[in-house]
């Protein structure tokens, strides 16, 4: 899941989470963002109305008019339109400076849809048991007390994802 940091001159920066299908206005009309889904290797800017499933791929693209004055990573948005990749600094006249992050926090919830199998213990996640979704890969895993596989080890087990739950070590611009 991707977020968006606002810089809010007076509380500072603001994170701005892109959770499901959705327009983000960023103090303009029309809309600068929309979330568009992988088909096929396809980039379709259009809005999605449908829910996403788990193992589709979310694609964010940044839409503006040439006299929308918007410009990305020190270039100005010519053709109108860019898939926005991890860290992209977005410049919006009147918005100030906006950074696009598909970093997001591991989080224990309970498991919705269809039952799959944990990676790490090879058994079935039930519908509703507690688990964590890896932000990166996309994968459930167990977590709960009986069971805590994410966890287990310090990373995921199929991809380099940091598994601690407590500390928040994403990207935010104050770092830079
Ligand atoms: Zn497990
Ligand atoms: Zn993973």
């Amino acid at each position: 899941m991707a977020h968006l940091w606002i810089d809010n001159p007076p509380t500072g920066w603001e994170e701005l989470q892109l959770d499901g299908d959705q327009q983000v206005q960023l103090n303009h009309n029309p809309p600068l963002l929309t979330k568009s889904d992988r088909t096929g290797g396809r980039l379709t800017p259009t809005i999605r109305t449908a829910a996403t499933s788990t193992a589709s791929e979310s694609i964010w693209v940044l839409l503006a008019g040439q006299a929308d004055g918007v410009w990305v990573n020190d270039a100005p948005l010519v053709l109108g339109i860019r898939r926005l990749v991890d860290r992209d600094e977005i410049r919006v006249p009147g918005a100030g400076t906006i950074f696009f992050s598909t970093e997001s926090l591991a989080q224990v919830k309970a498991h919705e849809g269809s039952p799959v199998t944990c990676p790490r213990c090879r058994t079935v996640i039930e519908s509703g048991s507690p688990s964590v979704r890896c932000p990166s890969c996309g994968v459930s895993h167990h977590q709960s007390e009986e069971f805590p596989c994410w966890t287990y080890a310090h990373s995921c087990v199929l991809c380099p994802q940091a598994t601690n739950l407590e500390v928040d070590d994403r990207f935010c611009p104050e770092d830079l």
